[in-house]
């Protein structure tokens, strides 16, 4: 009889850290502003919303397992190959997908660090080892990180636009990089934030995919197109890795209603579009304001801005708390704070501007 007196999990899991939500601040007076969680500050179109009551309808069926209709849009709406595509529950499910496919003892995986929340524990869950390549200027050290990868090492993720600092890497870099993973070694490119790019040296990873056999496109319907609450995001990549990765499908965890109003969103990607262009506006606004006030604020080409604050990061997120406004603070290094509508992107500016003031900056 062993000693043990209650289950045994896996010793990962004591050191997992769960992910913890974009909290909800409220002030004195009832204020709640959420820049946390990079979400859109629009609810869906009304031919979305209708789309939705319509599906809602027929939710005593499962959803189509191989989520057929949503797969042939995808690939009509980005002029790809329908057996290039892999959809998922959100694009962190398909990053889950991913790390499933790959993940055995001994294997490594290589990410930029500061980079998405998600790597990590994903990573740790799949039983893969972690190599985090410090970021520079708060930018991907795409050298840097060839240099991390070793005969061991089975994936690398690029988050580009990076969260949570919102830099880019360019399509030179980005390339030479390419060149330096050997082929055996999934390179997953990461373009949650796609849609809010204007740096023109950006590339869009739909065009750069089609001559790397070792090349994985992340996208999703979480951000630009607002339906970060119905969870379907998807990969694009050439058919021996969308053929594997397809393999480790959860079933049925697109459902039904993600997968109408997904389709539903590509047909008003005109309306959702325009909307990402207002967004853009006031990031530009947000981020010259916050350089005017004196922070150190880096470029940013995602719908969110990063504040590099140091130890000042959890005063300064507090000091938003206590206003209402919901910023993501990470101890020690800074906050990533989330474009809204102009009202709530002004209660920001206020909050920062005080903040400087209270503090004699
Ligand atoms: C928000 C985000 C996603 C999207 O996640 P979903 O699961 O699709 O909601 C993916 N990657 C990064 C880097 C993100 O910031």
């Amino acid at each position: 009889m062993s000693e043990q007196h209650s289950p045994r999990f896996r010793s990962v899991l004591d050191e997992y850290v769960a992910y913890r939500p974009g909290k909800v601040a409220r002030s004195a007076e009832g204020r709640s502003y959420k820049l946390s969680s990079n979400e859109s500050p629009y609810g869906p179109l009304p031919s979305v919303r209708e789309v939705i009551a319509d599906a809602a309808l027929a939710v005593n069926r499962y959803p189509d397992n191989a989520c057929v209709a949503l797969t042939g849009a995808i690939a009509g709406h980005y002029g790809v190959p329908e057996e290039h595509v892999a959809v998922g529950c959100g694009s962190v499910g398909v990053t889950q997908m991913l790390l499933e496919s790959i993940g055995e003892p001994g294997v490594e995986v290589v990410y930029a660090w500061r980079s998405f929340e998600a790597y990590p524990t994903l990573a740790d869950l799949a039983g893969v080892t972690s190599v985090r390549v410090p970021l520079t200027e708060e930018t991907h050290d795409l050298r840097a990180m060839a240099d991390a990868i070793s005969d061991r090492t089975r994936l690398v993720f690029v988050c580009n636009p990076n969260n949570p600092t919102g830099t880019v890497v360019g399509r030179r870099e980005l390339e030479e990089f390419f060149d330096r993973v050997p082929r055996d070694c999934l390179i997953v490119l990461d373009e949650a934030y796609h849609e809010y790019v204007r740096d023109p040296e950006v590339p869009n990873g739909l065009d750069l995919y089609k001559d790397r056999p070792n090349l994985a496109i992340l996208r999703t319907f979480s951000k630009a197109y607002g339906l970060a609450g119905l969870r379907v995001g998807f990969m694009v990549a050439q058919e021996p890795i969308a053929a594997q990765v397809r393999k480790t499908y959860l079933p049925f965890t697109v459902n039904s209603v993600a997968q109408a109003a997904a389709i539903a969103s590509l047909q008003a990607e005109g309306e959702l579009l325009a909307r990402v262009e207002s967004t853009v506006k006031e990031r530009e606004r947000v981020h010259d304001a916050l350089a005017a006030q004196g922070w150190k604020v880096a470029p940013t080409e995602a719908n969110f801005v990063w504040v590099r604050l140091d130890e000042d990061t959890m005063e300064f997120s507090a000091a938003c708390d206590a206003e209402g406004v919901s910023v993501r603070p990470f101890a020690g290094e800074g906050a990533r704070v989330s474009i809204g509508s102009p009202e709530e992107n002004d209660a920001f500016l206020a909050v920062a501007e005080r903040y400087r003031t209270a503090k004699r900056l």
